[in-house]
């Protein structure tokens, strides 16, 4: 019998409306006992762990991650994506079919699902795509999709643009009880762009992705969505208008909901014009009043690691979205982790691939723009990463903590200061624009059915070691 106990830590699970501090006994991958009669109750030689002064959470859900296998492992595989996002905490993710082949069918599904198995060091659930090879022409097999064990369809990095099947997609999603994730982007208004259209864009000369391009399409989905009575969810938000339009269909009782991502939510479309401007003004409040600026990070300008789909927009924008976020408009916060290789990205701007990492910076990112910053208690927070997207997908014994639940749990310190460094990150791919970030809050302690996955505290013992990366 594997058992393990954890005490002293403040247990905050806000789909158990529960926030105390409480010791919590694992007995074989479940959660056995929450409370004072925890370590009673542990069974002689039980793994101890002292999380006192730490928080101890449901493990983190992200359901949004790009694993890029099958036939990208140059960026990233189910191993390192799987052992980045141990590090970052999180316990559960949700993987895009935007892969080579595409996941659009049940014999890709079930790779996936075994090569998890193998080599995966959290769980990973799988979305499969809307449309045959993501072309947005035909429908995929939803129905085999639904029965090889999908959570979601997406057609992720691409968006059904024709409004007619997207209602088919919809019915049929509906028909097997399955949540239609979209991300939201109308191709003839956006065109080529690159970076979001405004001041910016202009100033720098690059091809403007209009804020209009996205909130299109979530206007589109809120119509298709009252139609048909399925459920949507729109991905990685990023302008004030989609949160208008999310907010005002949420009003009325439709079955819509959205996502956020801490690249939105931290920088802006400045950063695209170098720190200096950045930092010089809507970067000033992200690091709070701390009056030691000479270590604040550098970049040049045109970094490829700006650049993303949809794009960093506008101050406005981003305050929207946070505000958003603080009042439930956008129930669910994710990475959009979208790893690419360095000769990919080191192009001009025009020519570089969308996409950074995020599974290791999320967390703190969240924590500092939307804790500590006030605008959310913890327990709010951790709602939008826990009960929320086990809630959307149908997860029933994830994103809470209860007697007989998998034993996923995250152990956190949210006031932790640490530099994030491009050695110590266990992605394959480093595309991100946060290295050298001094970040607030970090995972100690990853928990995956029981198993230790990820341990920093003082008293850690061994990690897991049935996957390669960390042998
Ligand atoms: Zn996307």
């Amino acid at each position: 019998m594997n058992s393990l106990l954890l005490q002293g830590g403040r247990v905050i699970s806000p789909g158990d409306n529960l926030d105390k501090v409480a010791d919590i006994l694992v007995v074989d991958g479940k959660i056995n006992v929450i409370g004072p009669e925890a370590a009673s109750r542990a069974p002689a030689g039980a793994e101890q762990m002292d999380v006192s002064g730490l928080v101890v959470s449901p493990g983190l859900i992200d359901l949004h991650v790009h694993l890029r296998e099958p036939g990208q492992g140059a960026k990233e595989t189910i191993a390192t994506g799987t052992a980045a996002a141990a590090r970052g905490g999180f316990t559960s993710l949700v993987c895009m079919p935007n892969t080579s082949p595409a996941i659009d069918n049940s014999g890709t599904v079930a790779l996936i699902h075994e090569r998890a198995k193998s080599e995966g060091l959290v769980n990973v659930f799988v979305a499969g795509a809307i449309t045959k090879n993501i072309a947005g022409e035909e429908l995929a097999s939803i129905g085999s999709l639904k029965k090889a064990g999908v959570v979601a369809i997406t057609d992720d990095g691409h968006c059904v643009q024709n409004n007619e099947l997207m209602r088919r997609a919809l019915e049929y999603a509906n028909m097997f009880d399955l949540p239609i994730m979209d991300h939201c982007q109308d191709y003839s208004l956006v065109t080529e762009g690159v970076m979001h259209e405004g001041y910016w864009s202009v100033a720098l000369g690059l091809r403007g992705w209009p804020a209009a391009g996205e909130e299109m399409i979530v206007a589109r989905n809120i119509l298709l969505a009252e139609t048909t009575g399925a459920r949507v969810h729109c991905q990685h938000l990023s302008s004030s208008g989609s949160v208008k339009l999310l907010r005002e269909a949420k009003k009325r009782g439709v079955p819509i909901s959205g996502e956020a991502c801490p690249h939105h939510f931290t920088l802006t479309d400045s950063a695209i014009a170098g720190s200096e401007k950045f930092w010089a003004e809507d970067g000033r409040a992200i690091f709070g009043t701390r009056p030691d600026h000479a270590d604040l990070p550098s970049w040049p300008s045109y970094d490829t690691n700006f650049k993303m789909n949809p794009p960093l927009r506008s101050a406005a924008d981003r305050e929207a979205i946070l505000a958003a976020v603080a009042d439930g408009t956008i129930d669910i916060l994710c990475s959009d982790h979208a790893p690419h290789c360095d000769y990919e990205k080191e192009v001009e701007f025009d020519y570089a691939p969308f996409g950074i990492t995020g599974l290791e910076t999320e967390l703190a990112l969240s924590l500092m723009q939307l804790y500590h910053s006030k605008r959310m208690t913890l327990g709010a927070l951790l709602d939008r990463y826990t009960i929320a997207p086990a809630r959307l997908l149908g997860l029933p014994h994830k994103g809470r903590l209860r007697t007989g639940d998998d034993a996923d749990i995250t152990v956190f310190d949210p006031d932790r200061e640490w530099v994030f460094n491009k050695n110590e990150s266990a992605s394959k791919s480093t595309n991100s624009p946060f290295y050298g970030w001094r970040l607030k809050g970090k995972a100690v302690a990853t928990i995956v059915c029981g198993e230790v996955v990820w341990n920093e505290t003082p008293t850690a013992s061994p990690v897991a070691t049935h996957n390669p990366v960390l042998r």
